[in-house]
């Protein structure tokens, strides 16, 4: 993880993190060839591909060392994070449980740009719908 993210993880904790099929392609291509998809991936109610967990923790997710053990392949919702879309609201949140959001969006027009490719991705790589 990136320096910011020392000592942290707990974006990494009970993750709900979705994932898209360039995700999913990824990390199989990039991991040894025993690491299955049903050992990194659990389908929500809705039907969607997700992070699994294993003991509260994303299976990434290395807890001694906390830091991720996919960096450069990790899902691209992690790259987005700690900004969000809230489907409620129907707009780009940082999460509040991040204690660094700042760190990673300094200003508002980097969070208005980086929002645009999170509706994007998930209009064309995850949902498939109209947000
Ligand atoms: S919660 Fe924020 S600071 Fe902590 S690991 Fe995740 S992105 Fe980094
Ligand atoms: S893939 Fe890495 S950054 Fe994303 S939730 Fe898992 S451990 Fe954290």
């Amino acid at each position: 993880m990136k320096d910011i993210c020392k000592d942290c993880g707990k974006c990494c904790i009970e993750t709900e993190m979705l994932l898209s099929s360039k995700d999913i392609a990824r990390i199989k291509k990039n991991n040894p060839k025993h690491l299955k998809i049903a050992n990194f991936v659990r389908k929500t109610e809705e039907g969607f591909n997700q992070l699994k967990n294993v003991k509260g923790y994303c299976v990434f997710f290395d807890r001694a060392a906390k830091m991720c053990t996919i960096y450069d392949e990790r899902p691209q919702g992690c790259r987005f994070y700690p900004l969000i879309y809230d489907s409620d609201k129907k707009l780009c949140v940082l999460d509040h449980e991040c204690p660094r959001p700042k760190l990673f969006y300094p200003n508002k027009k980097y969070h208005v740009k980086t929002c645009k490719k999170i509706v994007r991705f998930l209009e064309k790589q995850v949902l498939f719908t109209k947000l």
